[in-house]
């Protein structure tokens, strides 16, 4: 099979440099075919109609410097570049190496006879430069690919769910309504009827509300208010808030911080309540009958202050640990018949984020589990 011939410009005014050049590739004549350039002038033309596969050049010719057909940065030409000079100038040799000429050759017969083993090297060298940038390339297409794609996910979610509750509310508005039963009229059947459709309907809003947050974290749009908030009488009233739940199942809270002039975050206060909300509610759901959880307060290093929520529930797995604040990551076991979404720990993990904060999970299997959030401390 025939193989294309390996195409070199060269640009060179020196009747006995062309000529030892050219001898130098004669045993390769087969497969090589050099062209001959004496000036910038004939070098630019020559270029302006073929692709070459290598160019050598002199640096000094006759109407201007052999760099003029250098890559410059808003201009790759697609060929690497040798540059040939009579002078063993260090400091010429890093400048044309810096600007982007693949090697510098002083000018000598013994050079010169050496020159197609400098053009093999030259040339194995542009392929892998090539294919490095190649891959560069791909991988930047595949990554704006994947951001887009994702940018029009959470943009399709956001307006899904914001159109979603409008029609929500108003089925949970009548269905209140309904269930004032004002009239007096409805049939003890028609109560239950409505009771449901007021429990779905709560159920069906929380998850519309939840999807409307997961979209706004992945898209960026998030904003947060930060305040100076009292993480003590924030624990307090969730205390209460939850207690229907904790009496259900016996559980016993204890809120173990004690000074709170020093219990001050700086946090957006709504959503710092729905991340301790979806923490201590999971305490008391994942939980066992007459178990119990501590809620804490610590100031870990200067400048931060974090929360922990530790409940006797039963625990976590190492295996699964890293999944759970993953979208939509349930457990499976006994925590797969307790109802919930598995988004609310991801929801907590992106408001926490935005808040310049972090949230961890340590448990033990079996024994139990303690979930800590990091924040900036309060400011003076
Ligand atoms: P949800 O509770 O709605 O499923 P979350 O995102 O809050 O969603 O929690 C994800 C999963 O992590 C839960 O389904 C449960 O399996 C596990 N999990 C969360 N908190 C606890 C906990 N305190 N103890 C044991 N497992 C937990």
């Amino acid at each position: 099979m025939k193989t294309q011939k390996l195409q070199i410009l060269l640009v060179e005014d020196g009747s006995s440099d062309v000529e030892a050049v050219c001898r130098a590739f004669r045993p390769y004549s087969e497969n090589t075919n050099i062209s001959i350039a004496l000036n910038i002038f004939e070098a630019k033309a020559y270029l302006a109609e073929s692709n070459p596969d290598i160019v050598i050049t002199d640096l000094f010719l006759p109407d201007g410097s052999g760099m003029e057909l250098l890559a410059t940065e808003k201009n790759d030409p697609g060929y690497p570049m040798i540059v040939m000079s009579g002078m063993g100038d260090e400091e010429k040799a890093v400048e044309v190496m810096k600007r982007g000429a693949f090697d510098y050759l002083v000018k000598s017969k013994k050079s010169l006879a050496f020159i197609p083993t400098i053009v093999r090297m030259v040339l194995r060298e542009w392929e892998t430069l090539q294919e490095k940038k190649q891959a560069e390339i791909e991988m930047i297409k595949a990554k704006e690919k994947a951001d887009r794609a994702s940018q029009a996910k959470s943009e399709f979610l956001a307006r899904v769910s914001h159109e979603l509750r409008t029609p929500m509310n108003s089925i949970l508005g009548f269905g209140q309504v309904l269930n004032m039963n004002k009239e007096n009229n409805l049939t003890e059947n028609q109560k239950d009827n409505v009771k449901y459709i007021l429990k779905a309907g709560s159920h069906l809003l929380t998850l519309i509300n939840d999807l409307l947050d997961v979209s706004q974290i992945e898209s960026g749009k998030i904003t947060m208010v930060p305040e100076n908030v009292n993480i003590m009488s924030l624990l307090d009233d969730l205390i209460i808030l939850l207690m229907p739940l904790t009496n259900e199942k016996n559980i016993k809270i204890t809120n173990q911080l004690s000074d709170d002039s020093e219990g001050i975050a700086w946090a957006d206060l709504g959503r710092l309540k729905q991340v301790l909300l979806n923490l201590i509610g999971n305490a008391i759901k994942y939980n066992q009958v007459d178990g119990s959880i501590v809620l804490e307060c610590e100031k870990p290093s200067e400048g931060r202050i974090c929360i922990k929520v530790k409940d006797t529930g039963e625990g976590i797995s190492k295996e699964n640990i890293n999944d759970i604040f993953q979208p939509f990551h349930r457990l499976e076991g006994k925590s797969a018949f307790v109802e919930g979404t598995g988004i609310g720990l991801n929801i907590a993990k992106g408001f926490v984020e935005s808040m310049d904060g972090t949230i961890k999970v340590d448990s033990v299997l079996g024994e139990g589990s303690c979930f800590t959030i990091d924040l900036p401390i309060g400011k003076a």
